[in-house]
């Protein structure tokens, strides 16, 4: 019987048209070939896998790393009828026993396992055994130490095209931000994939952020809008979580704290009532994230800083699944940016993921304040260029007081070029401020006509200005040593004077030297 991903589509899913890149994606894993597969959340990856495993002859191998999410796709699909099972470490010995006892009759379609499974020397021997149709490798950016949930497990993934030659492998990730991207192609070896990149524009989100004042009085403001919606708040702590929660209900709202130090059934509960409907408010964590799927959250709102823009993006991303219209807000201030900092120095991950950390950070600062279109600065982090303002931010709605800001980035561009480009921001800004370092005598900087030309200027203000330049990508920053360095094609403008620089006038006023040191 010839069984068509259409059919599949329509028969076994209960779907009528595939949506974007879905059809493309299957017709190159039909024919054998490779696939990196980059979908917003909820974009509709999964059957991008499911439906051509289904049609190619041999079992579909599909390598994730949550347990929770393997058994929620494995009971959805034994609901349409397919033969789908998980091997993981939660797993009761028999029915470890059972799935393995399909495998070797052929009856299982779907494998689910994680990467410790797979690579365990007794797994891949027992594999080389049963025809594969094809090998999915889901939450593919967990294999970048560049990406925001870096696996040291899925690094050992690299010989599974040696291992199992001739048989297709697709790569699914909602994280696609450019060095990710080379760097999941480049790890698992797959130089001839074809890339599919989805846009990650969500038209119905309207996107705020607004400097702190009166943190809960401004929350309950935002809340008076959705009181009959499913809202989600995210909070940088279990604790506050908790405070926050608990301040909802003692205001009638019905508020759900939801972070990891719940019990396996308390979490359980919370999800249930989640999805059941009604209108409610979790107060999570990041923790309250994989597998969330509901179509109908009108709100999202951080009340602390996300650690970079993919968990930002992934947490705004829950609002409005259902296509109607739906906000977020984030709501910053710079105590709470001095306490990310605090914390991300005081961890114990090495100096290299600690600089990728601070890149990530300073990349939600620059964005919460921008004067210029949200959505434009968020989509370049994922590498794509938005031509025209969104029109669905507070930016772009209502356009804030601004300063020129021009002469001040000519000042930074200039001193990042006078010094070869070599140097950090903490360099940049000690030749502008005319402060002498050890460096800045050794390389003679002081020498420079520039030197001092910004010191009537405090610290944070030139801190500020290298965001917005870096957030409009006329300054870079290398990987490897935080090296400044200029984008020509953005920088030259600026520099010539035909394009401006403007900064919020309520920030840049804020700032004195004075101000909380969040840099
Ligand atoms: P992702 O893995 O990209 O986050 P999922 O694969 O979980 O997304 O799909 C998100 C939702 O979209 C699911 O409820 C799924 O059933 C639905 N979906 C996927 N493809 C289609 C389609 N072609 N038509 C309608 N709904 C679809
Ligand atoms: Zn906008």
């Amino acid at each position: 019987m010839d069984i068509t991903p259409k059919a599949v589509l329509k028969h076994v899913f209960g779907y009528e048209d595939f949506r974007g890149l879905q059809q493309q994606a299957i017709d190159f894993v039909m024919q054998g070939q490779d696939v990196l597969l980059l979908m917003p959340t909820g974009g509709g990856k999964s059957i991008c896998y499911q439906i051509p495993s289904l049609c190619r002859p041999g079992m579909g191998l599909v390598i994730s790393p949550l347990i929770a999410l393997m058994d929620d796709q494995v009971a959805a699909l034994r609901q349409v009828g397919i033969n789908a099972g998980a091997l993981h470490s939660e797993l009761e010995p028999q029915e470890a026993a059972s799935i393995r006892q399909d495998m070797v009759n052929g009856s299982l379609d779907l494998l689910y396992i994680s990467p410790e499974r797979l690579l365990s020397d007794d797994m891949l021997r027992f594999l080389k055994r049963i025809p594969l149709s094809l090998i999915a490798i889901d939450e593919a950016h967990c294999v970048s130490v560049w990406g925001h949930e870096f696996r040291p497990e899925y690094r050992l993934m690299t010989n599974l095209s040696s291992m199992f030659p001739n048989v297709p492998r697709i790569a699914l990730t909602a994280t696609a931000d450019p060095t990710t991207r080379q760097d999941i192609v480049a790890s698992l070896g797959m130089p001839n994939a074809h890339v599919l990149q989805a846009s990650f524009h969500r038209t119905n989100l309207f996107i705020r952020a607004l400097p702190k004042d009166g943190e809960t009085k401004q929350l309950l403001t935002i809340l008076q809008k959705h009181k009959d919606a499913a809202c989600i708040i995210y909070c940088g702590s279990r604790n506050k979580a908790e405070r926050v929660a608990a301040m909802l209900t003692g205001r009638g709202f019905t508020g759900l704290a939801y972070h990891a130090g719940l019990s396996a059934l308390e979490k359980r509960a919370v999800l249930l009532r989640f999805r059941s409907g009604e209108p409610l408010i979790i107060v999570a964590t990041v923790a309250f994230g994989m597998g969330i799927d509901r179509p109908d959250v009108r709100l999202v709102v951080h009340l602390d800083m996300p650690k970079g823009p993919e968990h930002y993006y992934q947490q705004i991303g829950r609002a409005g699944r259902d296509g109607d219209p739906a906000e977020t807000v984030l709501l910053y201030g710079g105590e709470d940016i001095v306490k990310a900092r605090y914390w991300l120095e005081q961890s114990n991950s090495d100096e290299e993921q600690k600089k990728i950390a601070r890149s990530r950070l300073n990349t939600m600062i620059a964005f919460a304040e921008t004067a210029d279109c949200r959505t434009q600065i968020l989509l370049r982090c994922f590498g794509e260029e938005l031509h025209e303002p969104c029109g669905h931010c507070d930016n772009c709605k209502q356009p804030v007081s601004l300063m020129n800001g021009t002469v001040a980035a000519q000042k930074v561009l200039s001193a990042v070029y006078r010094t070869g480009q070599r140097f950090g921001a903490l360099h940049i800004i000690n030749v502008l401020k005319g402060k002498k370092s050890d460096n800045i005598e050794n390389y003679q900087h002081d020498q420079l006509p520039l030197f001092g030309i910004g010191k009537d200027k405090p610290n944070q203000f030139w801190r500020a200005v290298i965001r917005q330049l870096m957030a409009k990508d006329a300054l870079r920053q290398g990987v490897e040593h935080s090296n400044l360095f200029l984008n020509q094609e953005k920088a030259l403008p600026l520099l010539k004077g035909n394009e401006q620089l403007y900064l919020r006038e309520d920030i840049a006023q804020s700032i004195t030297d004075k101000s909380p040191s969040y840099s």
